[in-house]
């Protein structure tokens, strides 16, 4: 990541708005709602320590999960449901999926999907590692029925480095705007850094009076409720 990528937290998803009526990048503002989403895991240590604070101050969230981490920890992946969150697909094994054809995309979301469809917290959202997009992929999560959510702004969390000497919770809570969906992670191996952040900036948010929900609200905003 270039420093110029690192400042560029606000979306250049937004205008694939426009490119399929299956795509989700950001909720309806100024009254939306804050939707944390947490991508990469479940990760054996961060993810209860998350799923602790999310219960502590009562916070509904998303979790995009690789199917890889679903096939080892399949009880902690069903604990992040039973908590009342959603999770979704995340691909099998991180890979970025621009430079490969829909027959290679099909199969990754597939090989996930075999392990996340029986979570009970399950939705059919698919987040693209990375980021990363071609056509085919848009072309393929629409053939199964995937919405494909992407984020309004992320904090880089993952940056461990860079986020070590700089203030990730004043980050959030200096930037982060109703409606947004956040981008942060969990299952990584630094994300304390993360947990530690939203420590600070979940109860400044809820002193703001900002509300929070999962992803699936802006589906039935988008009257997508119907396909899933
Ligand atoms: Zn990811």
């Amino acid at each position: 990541m270039n420093r110029f990528s690192l400042f560029f937290h606000r979306s250049i998803h937004q205008p694939l708005r426009f490119f399929s009526d299956n795509i989700i990048v950001c909720g309806a503002q100024p009254a939306g709602k804050i939707h944390l989403t947490f991508d990469d895991g479940p990760h054996p240590g961060n993810t209860p320590k998350l799923l602790h604070l999310l219960n502590r101050f009562v916070i509904p969230a998303t979790f995009f999960l690789t199917g890889k981490c679903v096939a080892s920890m399949p009880e902690l992946a069903e604990e992040i449901s039973q908590q009342g969150h959603i999770v979704g697909n995340h691909g099998w094994s991180h890979q970025n999926m621009r430079f490969h054809s829909a027959h290679h995309i099909r199969q990754n979301i597939q090989h996930c999907h075999d392990y996340v469809a029986d979570l009970s917290g399950f939705r059919y959202i698919f987040r693209p590692p990375f980021g990363a997009w071609n056509p085919a992929l848009f072309h393929v999560c629409k053939s199964l029925n995937y919405a494909v959510v992407f984020w309004s702004y992320s904090a880089a969390d993952y940056n461990f480095r860079y986020w070590q000497k700089k203030d990730l919770a004043g980050e959030l809570i200096n930037r982060v705007r109703p409606g947004d969906i956040l981008l942060l992670h969990d299952g990584y191996a630094r994300a304390e850094q993360t947990i530690g952040a939203l420590m600070e900036a979940i109860p400044y948010w809820q002193d703001c009076g900002f509300t929070f929900g999962d992803v699936t609200e802006l589906l039935q905003q988008k009257k997508l409720q119907s396909q899933f």
